[in-house]
């Protein structure tokens, strides 16, 4: 699936914009490592990770390994551990399967599970079509604060600041306000007053001592 998509998206116009080389992607890929390879022990997938041109502040997972991050997402996160909270959030959402378990249920309603499970030689265009759109469904509530448990538990283990996440929810509810427009990556990852409040606490518990690590 995640193959698919990424075949899919260098075709797109999306997929003009990929950045190739350069001092952004090379500080990605610095702060990325250590949180995938947190994230390898829960669920060794292949994880890629991909940057695009773009000012939007957004990133977003697919299932299966991909990782898509804007250049706009980036430069709000000023600092390393800013940009580990997000990451770990998205590598979370894989773990957890929360889009494939989206896309089996978008895709039974359509009337492609057959495809999906492989039982099937169809077009399989439609599945990544369906895949594509889903880079802009909105996750549910649930699985935003599973992903964000999940990515505390992938900073602690990498090593970064846990005040990161709470400042970066912080940054992006601050970014939608000033512009007065919601941002790309607020649309779909639901943030709330109770997330960042959330985060802060989980932070205060591991600084006391008492944060307990998700199985
Ligand atoms: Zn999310």
């Amino acid at each position: 699936m995640g193959e698919q998509f990424v075949t899919e998206f260098n075709k797109s116009k999306e997929g003009a914009l990929v950045v190739r080389s350069g001092p952004m992607l090379m500080r990605l890929q610095r702060v990325a490592l250590p949180i995938i390879d947190a994230a390898r022990k829960d669920w060794d997938v292949p994880y890629t990770l991909t940057l695009i041109k773009d000012s939007e502040i957004n990133a977003f997972a697919v299932p299966g390994g991909p990782v898509y991050v804007n250049t706009g997402l980036m430069q709000l996160a000023s600092t390393d551990d800013e940009l580990a909270s997000v990451l770990a959030h998205e590598v979370s959402h894989i773990v957890k399967r929360h889009s494939a378990q989206q896309l089996s249920d978008a895709a039974v309603k359509q009337g492609v599970a057959g495809i999906l499970f492989g039982r099937s030689n169809a077009d399989v265009r439609s599945v990544v079509g369906l895949t594509l759109s889903l880079k802009d469904r909105e996750f549910s509530r649930g699985d935003e604060s599973q992903s964000d448990e999940y990515g505390f538990k992938y900073l602690v283990a990498a090593g970064y600041n846990v005040r990161g996440m709470a400042s970066m929810f912080t940054k992006m509810q601050d970014s939608a306000t000033k512009s007065n427009e919601k941002l790309a990556f607020l649309s779909t990852h639901p943030l709330t007053r109770k997330r960042i409040e959330a985060a802060e606490k989980r932070a205060e518990s591991y600084e006391n001592g008492t944060w307990k690590s998700p199985k």
